[in-house]
């Protein structure tokens, strides 16, 4: 089974995809973790994303869609979860070749419906608790790149509302329940 998890920054994408590894045997992609590994050894293709991250900008569709295809050919028993990915109608349209090249399909694409206020808030408590904790805080986690992050949402992402709805894959749940009500909310839409 291959789902998509789509919503806005700090919907809970990563913490429910995390869950679904641990108890489906699926292989999370999160383009953003990939993104950030990338800037963290320093590689070419790092360092040109950087600013455009940390600036809560979306960094190009052939950049994100090469780091895709490279994670699609190790495979995933259990199917692969995207996270953060696609963000934008190209990428969605590539993600269909893909899969399609593949042999697969995709399954289901959830979305977690949440509010701006909760999103802010959750984002910068996340900071808090990573400062407090002594990790390193993600350079986009603060007010000014998070509006910029929300207004790339509503503009190049939030389409694939209407694009996954029309295709018939789209299941909304409610992202502002609890973690494990989320979670179980995901599992019946998987049922
Ligand atoms: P995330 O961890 O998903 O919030 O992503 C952090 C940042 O990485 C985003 O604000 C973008 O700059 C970049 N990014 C992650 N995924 C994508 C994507 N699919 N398309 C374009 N940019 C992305």
């Amino acid at each position: 089974m291959n789902i998509i998890l789509l919503g806005p920054p700090g919907a809970g994408k990563g913490t429910q995809a995390q869950k679904l590894v641990a108890e489906r045997n699926m292989v999370q992609l999160s383009t953003g973790d990939m993104l950030r590994a990338a800037r963290t050894s320093g590689t070419e293709m790092g360092k040109k994303v950087a600013a455009v991250m940390d600036a809560g900008n979306l960094v190009t569709d052939e950049i994100v869609i090469g780091l895709i295809r490279e994670q699609l050919e190790n495979g995933a028993e259990g199917g692969f979860i995207f996270d953060g990915f696609p963000r934008t109608l190209p990428q969605a349209d590539a993600l269909a070749d893909l899969l399609a090249d593949m042999g697969q399909t995709l399954d289901a694409v959830i979305e977690l419906r949440v509010n701006d206020d909760v999103l802010v808030d959750r984002i910068v408590n996340r900071a808090e608790e990573a400062r407090a904790a002594g990790q390193p805080v993600r350079a986009d986690d603060n007010e000014e790149a998070l509006r910029v992050r929300l207004a790339a949402y509503y503009k190049q992402t939030s389409p694939l509302i209407g694009y996954y709805y029309a295709k018939g894959d789209l299941q909304s749940v409610d992202g502002l329940a609890s973690m494990d009500d989320v979670a179980a909310s995901i599992a019946e839409a998987l049922s």
